[in-house]
């Protein structure tokens, strides 16, 4: 069975409230949606958003990428051998992860369609519901406080909450939240690049102090700033997670020779798909950090794929794969807080 087109096309997706972090305000967002066809009629689709601070790319450069450059190594390949062709079209472009990431999805779900099985099989794993921590976007302290109270009481049993600057506003929106929700519920802190390692000690020190506990503290300097993430590591009695700084598999060895992280945050967006993600996976683990599966701002479709890739790896982990449920109208993934699964008909658009 040979691959014969390799198509791109638009949807728009509407947020049920706007969401806020350190670096960006969105309320709503189009996404790039990808098919792969064969001649024998099987289709495998996927979903990617264009997030040009994280990666680079937007929703024109992914389409680009796709229908230029990745998508013609692909034409005429047997889907017998998708995991090479995915690795030669990978090699024809560097970065352009996320495009990437189109492909590989449309063609992992192809193949899963053609077997006729869903794509945690194709991965490994038989299908199941994942837990999910749910965002709370930067706001007012008491905003989020409510927000988190409404939240838990949905039953997220995990907050992640945005934060990002002014520091004494920061300790002041953690330590409101701690104050809001039961103790039962995790309490997860991403900067997002927003502090200098200084500052992040500053924080940590006065929310411990004022008796909070924090599961782990993501992304607190800029992604290129190592030693100041090193240094966070060593210095605070809660974990962190690196997000920005950890893209690809050479990355996260790089983080784990330096000691500069404890865990990762692996987005299938950043890294270039299913293929690449267990690859990032199994350097980290080797590197003896832990594992947490998160997404990009992104549809129900997108998230999809990565829940069937958690079935796989780390299944009970509670991930950052709330992505989908921030849309008006949600699709590909379904959500029972704190638990989300892949719906079934994505592995066979
Ligand atoms: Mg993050």
């Amino acid at each position: 069975m040979r691959i014969t087109a390799v198509e791109t096309g638009r949807r728009g997706v509407r947020l049920r409230s706007s969401f806020r972090t350190a670096l960006r305000e969105v309320t709503d967002f189009e996404v790039v949606t990808v098919w792969v066809r064969t001649d024998d009629g099987v289709t495998g689709c996927s979903e990617v958003v264009g997030t040009a601070r994280i990666t680079g790319e937007t929703n024109a450069s992914i389409e680009e990428a796709v229908n230029k450059v990745l998508g013609p190594v692909l034409i005429g390949r047997d889907l017998s051998d998708y995991s090479v062709a995915l690795t030669d079209a990978a090699a024809a472009m560097v970065g352009n992860t996320t495009a990437k990431c189109g492909l590989d999805v449309a063609v992992h779900r192809a193949v899963a369609a053609w077997r006729a099985i869903t794509l945690s099989e194709l991965l490994g794993a038989a299908p199941r519901p994942i837990a999910t921590d749910v965002t709370l976007s930067l706001a007012a302290p008491p905003v989020m406080a409510a927000e988190a109270a409404r939240r838990a009481n949905e039953g997220f049993g995990a907050l992640k909450l945005k934060v990002g600057g002014p520091v004494a506003l920061d300790i002041e929106r953690i330590q409101a939240v701690a104050r809001a929700v039961p103790a039962t519920v995790a309490l997860r802190v991403d900067a997002n690049q927003a502090w200098t390692a200084k500052q992040a000690l500053e924080v940590i020190g006065a929310v411990t102090a004022a008796g909070v506990t924090l599961e782990f503290l993501e992304q607190p300097v800029p992604a290129a700033d190592l030693t100041g993430l090193a240094a966070v590591t060593a210095r605070i009695p809660v974990p962190v997670v690196a997000d920005e700084s950890a893209h690809s598999a050479a990355d996260v060895r790089r983080l784990a020779d330096a000691g500069a992280c404890d865990v990762v945050n692996i987005k299938l967006a950043k890294c270039g798909g299913l293929q690449a993600a267990l690859e990032v996976a199994a350097v980290a683990c080797a590197g003896g950090l832990g594992v947490l599966f998160g997404s990009m701002l992104e549809s129900g479709t997108g998230v999809a794929a990565t829940v069937a890739l958690a079935s796989r790896v780390a299944a009970e982990q509670v991930h950052d794969l709330d992505a989908g449920w921030w849309a008006e109208v949600q699709s590909g993934a379904v959500y029972e807080p704190p638990l989300v699964r892949a719906e079934d008909g994505v592995a066979a658009p």
